[in-house]
């Protein structure tokens, strides 16, 4: 089995997509790494869709990724006296600690942290920016407030407040009880929600403490603030365009995206395009033109891969928006415009053995007319750097790791196996044949180019470059 494109894709399973049969039915659409939203279900629920997905990756024999999406710190109102209320634009209304149900007049928001930040004339956005209220007075444990834009409130709507670092951490009590079973459960990913600054991720990634490659969420203007610092401690990063589209105008969205993609494609970190990508398709057959188009315009910008949310989690057409979204992807694939593009983007090298020996198998892979690129690797490292070049032929990934293979299924162009380590140089180019053979990736009488570190199995130490034919 091998996918005929390079950009991946990540589907969210939830209530429409849980069953065996649909995960395996969504995989062979397409779907490359499956998303556990841990805002929704409980642990049983989850765990059930752990064996599920890799009981399809025994039966295809395919290593699948499971990210692990932690909810973060999603702030919330809390409930009403009467369920709802309607709020019109010029209306006071307090926020505040206490407890009790709201009413007309006020209503409990249960952060500290939120009256710690809010200043005069800071904006809360109240479910998904509908309704919009400003800090006219603050105090330790409320805020009066001003209605800007009016409407209904009711139990547990979500608060934005786009313009205030808040004082908490990115992981909540909640998500250290999710992180440890998702990890305990061989979660390949871990996603880190509404991160506001780098020393999050650094919390985070001493959480993880290497057991899975963290994910860092961007959703909040802050984040954006300090992209570079971020992308450098992250493993891997998603424009969360949902919660973006809130904490910031939804016109800033499209420019943001594209600085992300750019960022991530320059350090050679995997960057998801996220949300509402075939919204449409939550109820209905086909998508939308807008959707296509949104699709493909993240792969022309060369993000690693795009990702359903709600569309396999809940909609009536889970599988239909996998192979939608699958063929939309090889078609950019297929268009020779989407290689001029991504040879546009020019990648500065760092200097060491690794970077040389990476940007050397892909332009002699193409010198050659190399059918792939093989890389052994342990870590993952050869790997990505090699695909931090957008090669145009797919890369072989071969590692004796099998977590190596799982995290690198989101990655840009590899084509990842698990295998034994190699005992010396006669095995490796035989062994990279073999596989490059059995997998499609070259046929009899096509070349390959093989890179890996000697002596074997030492991560880090990538140092040979080795054209082989496939002469079997
Ligand atoms: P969510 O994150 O689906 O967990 O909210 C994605 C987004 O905000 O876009
Ligand atoms: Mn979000």
């Amino acid at each position: 089995m091998r996918r005929r494109r390079s950009a991946k894709i990540v589907a969210t399973l939830g209530p429409a997509s849980s069953t065996k049969e649909l995960i395996r039915a969504l995989f062979d659409a397409g779907v490359d790494v499956f998303r556990l939203n841990f805002s929704h279900g409980t642990h049983i629920d989850h765990q059930a869709r752990f064996q599920a997905i890799r009981q399809v990756e025994r039966e295809t024999g395919h290593p699948i990724g499971i990210l692990a999406d932690l909810q973060g710190p999603k702030l919330r109102l809390g409930t009403f006296a009467e369920g709802a209320i309607e709020l019109a634009a010029g209306a006071h209304f307090r926020l505040d600690l206490d407890h009790r149900p709201g009413d007309q007049t006020r209503a409990p928001l249960p952060h500290p942290e939120i009256f710690e930040a809010l200043e005069p004339g800071t904006e809360l956005l109240l479910d998904d920016g509908k309704v919009r209220l400003q800090a006219e007075r603050c105090g330790a444990e409320y805020a009066e407030t001003l209605c800007r834009i009016g409407g209904t409130l009711s139990d547990r709507k979500g608060v934005n407040v786009p313009n205030a670092v808040l004082p908490m951490s990115a992981i909540t009590e909640k998500d250290r009880a999710d992180l440890a079973f998702a990890l305990d459960h061989e979660a390949d990913w871990i996603a880190l929600s509404f991160v506001q600054r780098p020393d999050d991720v650094a919390e985070g990634r001493k959480l993880v403490a290497g057991r899975a490659g963290v994910m860092v969420k961007l959703e909040k203007p802050a984040a954006i603030q300090r992209l570079d610092e971020i992308v450098e401690l992250a493993d891997a990063i998603m424009v969360a365009r949902g919660d973006l589209g809130v904490e910031m105008p939804p016109e800033d969205v499209p420019s943001v995206q594209k600085q992300v993609v750019h960022a991530c494609r320059l350090a050679g970190k995997p960057v998801i395009v996220a949300t509402q990508m075939l919204e449409s398709m939550i109820n209905a057959p086909t998508p939308t033109r807008a959707e296509a188009s949104d699709v493909a315009t993240a792969v022309y910008d060369g993000a690693d891969a795009v990702m359903l949310s709600a569309e396999t989690a809940a909609g009536r057409y889970p599988v239909e928006a996998a192979a939608m979204m699958n063929r939309i992807v090889c078609r950019v694939h297929d268009d020779p415009l989407y290689r001029s593009m991504l040879a546009g983007t020019r990648i500065e090298l760092e200097h060491g053995a690794p970077d040389a020996i990476s940007a050397a198998a892909c332009q002699v892979a193409s010198m050659v007319g190399a059918a792939g690129i093989v890389s052994y690797t342990t870590s993952g490292a050869t790997a990505l750097r090699a695909a931090r070049e957008r090669p145009p032929m797919p890369i072989l990934v071969l590692t004796s790791k099998l977590g190596t293979a799982r995290r690198l299924a989101v990655l840009w162009g590899a084509h990842c196996v698990h295998t034994s380590d190699v005992k010396n140089f006669t095995d490796m180019v035989q062994k990279a044949v073999r596989i490059a053979h059995r997998e499609e990736i070259a046929d009899r009488g096509q070349r390959i180019v093989v890179t890996a570190g000697v002596p074997f199995g030492t991560p880090g130490a990538t140092n040979v470059l080795r054209v082989a034919w496939v002469d079997r």
